[in-house]
């Protein structure tokens, strides 16, 4: 059934606890939908109709009710907006800068690090975020589909020193509960899994994804429960995602978050230190910055790594050390995501303190 754009916002406005399946099924994927929700003329943006074509739009209502009206570099629509910059092309930027597909075990199960295993649940996420390194992904030959999963299931049994499993995708959440409870009691029942991580920005872009049904199968679940979140910047945290985090944290689970360093975004140690401020406040912990993945069409995200360094050294400066995200990249072939230490990479510190 196809809704008005008219009717799509009223549900999300009116309702307080809208069903979290109708706001993704009606998220914005017309760029002069997104537009008009934002008083932003297309014609006076950077939009780029073949950066479009290859990775589609993409938002949920919820996620652009936080953006600020008739501001074209608003920092959440800078992460969603398909743009001309998108048409760079450079012989560094790569189409799987992370080495996944030599780290496949069985269709969507990927075991690069010792003891975790990550099976990609779904292709499919809320929202479709520029910077993604999936964005040249080829799900369709490796595609995650529930008959997939009785393999990764097997390989996960059969290796004993896989003790966590994360969930993964695409993003895991945009499953149904009922097919993540079953999940979940499957590795339950493999005595070596501990325990279970799941890498989600869904919650963020539609907080009423943290619904009673997700709550109820997470509480009786007897793994170790460890949910990454991915928000980048403090405006993506509002009121709702504040509370619901709470209920996620009073399920037992333990909150982390990861966010990428991404230009005019969030690349400032005051963005970065408020984001640290707020996350705490709702009970997460951050865990990583991500240097952006060197993934093709998305060069103009890139922060240097000295830049990077002198961002969270500034961050560390004002900060307890638990609320300094540890700023990595990925590399393949590596045994772990690979440190980045302010300090050991020379180049100049920006001045942040005029700005
Ligand atoms: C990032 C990643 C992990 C998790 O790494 P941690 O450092 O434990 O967060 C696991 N498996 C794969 C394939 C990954 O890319
Ligand atoms: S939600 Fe995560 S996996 Fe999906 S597009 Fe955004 S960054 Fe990529």
């Amino acid at each position: 059934m196809q809704f008005t754009t008219a009717a799509s916002l009223a549900r999300v406005q009116s309702d307080p606890e809208p069903n979290w399946h109708q706001q993704y099924k009606d998220s914005i994927t017309k760029i002069e939908t997104l537009c008009h929700a934002l008083d932003l003329n297309p014609a006076q943006l950077p939009i780029s109709p073949s950066a479009n074509r290859q990775f589609p739009l993409r938002v949920p209502w919820s996620y652009v009710q936080r953006m600020q009206k008739s501001t074209p570099d608003d920092p959440l629509l800078l992460q969603v907006l398909p743009h001309t910059l998108e048409e760079q092309e450079s012989a560094e930027f790569y189409m799987d800068p992370v080495g996944d597909l030599q780290s496949i075990k069985s269709p969507g199960l990927l075991k690069k690090y010792h003891g975790r295993a990550l099976l990609l649940a779904t292709s499919r996420c809320a929202v479709h975020c520029r910077y993604c390194f999936r964005r040249h992904f080829p799900y369709s030959s490796h595609n995650p589909r529930r008959d997939a999963w009785h393999a990764a299931l097997e390989n996960i049994a059969d290796e004993a020193s896989i003790s966590e499993v994360i969930l993964s995708g695409g993003d895991p959440l945009v499953l149904s509960d009922p097919e993540l409870a079953g999940l979940a009691r499957k590795l339950q029942s493999i005595p070596h899994v501990k325990r279970l991580r799941i890498h989600t920005r869904l919650p963020v872009v539609i907080p009423a994804r943290i619904n009673d049904q997700l709550l109820e199968w997470l509480s009786s679940c007897s793994l170790k429960l460890v949910m990454v979140l991915h928000v980048n910047h403090p405006q993506e945290l509002d009121h709702l995602l504040h509370e619901k985090l709470g209920e996620l944290s009073d399920a037992g689970c333990c909150l982390l978050n990861q966010s990428v360093l991404l230009r005019n975004i969030n690349d400032h140690p005051e963005i970065l230190a408020t984001l640290s401020e707020k996350l705490f406040d709702s009970g997460v912990l951050p865990y990583y910055l991500h240097l952006p993945d060197k993934v093709q069409n998305t060069m103009h995200f890139d922060v240097g790594e000295a830049e990077a360094c002198s961002i969270v050294s500034e961050m560390a400066a004002r900060l307890p050390g638990y609320l300094v995200p540890r700023l990595v990249k990925e590399q393949a072939g590596q045994p772990c995501k690979t440190p980045v230490i302010p300090g050991t990479t020379p180049g100049p510190m920006r001045d942040y303190a005029n700005n």
